[in-house]
């Protein structure tokens, strides 16, 4: 008689763990979003549009110029969407641009931009698009757009915020796009150490999230150049002072009901992740590759957590 083991006969265990934390997972071209939906991550944690408009070829400016502001809306609606289809009802959180001016310069119109010599310390994210806000607007109409299609799951999120200014400015101009912000979920990136240390008056500002970018948090933290080779082995995102940052910012964000998260590449280390989970954060985002063990991890240190609180 041929022996069976019961493991065969077992229905396919869940590889999924339950977890109050969400684990999310980071998109940075749409042509990725089959395969992180397929990890069973709660939702998108950071969709960069940066490759979408870096693809066309051109600058926002001179895209817009030559071929109409409809035109490169329609570009941004086609990534967002694809990514917004494919997770539907997860909710996929979408940042409006944020390049630095070296990687506009490459492009077809590039030669426009100014020659700056710090481009990590200059006019990127937020700043851009305050200042240029007829680019700033068509993204913002693309989200409306995307929105009025029934794609509800979207939400917004700001780049390189220093303070309550920045917000209250992007979030006035939302307002003019027909962007509900009472309605559709939005936030910002905390990536400078001021953005951190004015958590309490981005809260003010009605934002409903505040995400870790902790590639530049750690850069301008430490004042480390994350594309310097000579101080690679200075960037530490795990610094006691980066992690005291991110800890003090949960800790505020958790008294006045702001969700936290992180969606910076140390989001798939299992130590930030250990660490964020202690502090109490809502949800961490992770590379494809990573999201399963970031899913088991979040599990563990909830497991010992709540033990812990019951010895
Ligand atoms: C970050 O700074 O951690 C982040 C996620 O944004 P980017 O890497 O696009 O600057
Ligand atoms: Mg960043």
């Amino acid at each position: 008689e041929e022996f069976e083991p019961i493991e065969a006969a077992r229905p396919e265990t869940p590889v999924k763990p339950m977890t109050a934390t969400e684990v999310k997972v980071n998109v940075s071209i749409p042509e990725a979003a089959e395969r992180a939906a397929a990890t069973g991550a709660d939702g998108v944690g950071l969709l960069r549009i940066e490759h979408m408009v870096l693809s066309l070829g051109k600058t926002p400016e001179r895209y817009i110029r030559d071929h109409g502001s409809r035109a490169y809306q329609d570009a941004l609606i086609e990534g967002i969407r694809t990514v917004a289809d494919e997770f539907y009802p997860r909710p996929v959180r979408t940042r409006t641009i944020d390049a630095p001016t070296d990687e506009f310069r490459e492009l077809e119109g590039g030669d426009g931009e100014p020659t700056e010599h710090n481009p990590m310390l200059g006019w990127r994210g937020i700043r851009r698009s305050l200042d240029k806000p007829d680019v700033f607007k068509q993204e913002l109409a693309a989200i409306a757009r995307l929105l009025d299609m029934g794609y509800d799951n979207i939400e917004l999120m700001l780049p390189l915020v220093n303070d309550a200014v920045d917000v209250e400015a992007a979030k006035g101009h939302l307002l003019e796009a027909g962007i509900d912000p009472e309605r559709n979920r939005w936030g910002v990136m905390i990536e400078t150490p001021a953005s951190a240390l004015m958590i309490e008056e981005l809260a003010a500002a009605g934002i409903d999230f505040a995400s870790f970018g902790t590639n530049d948090l750690t850069q301008y933290t430490l004042a480390v150049d994350r594309n310097n080779e000579h101080v690679a082995s200075r960037f530490d995102e795990l610094h006691p002072a980066v992690l005291r940052l991110i800890g003090d910012t949960i800790e505020t964000c958790r008294e006045l009901g702001v969700d936290t998260s992180i969606c910076g590449q140390a989001g798939s280390k299992p130590e930030m992740v250990e660490f964020l989970v202690e502090q109490g954060v809502s949800s961490v985002s992770a590379n494809i590759d990573a999201v399963r063990d970031v899913q088991h991890e979040v599990k563990r240190v909830e497991q010992r957590l709540l033990l812990d609180s019951v010895r």
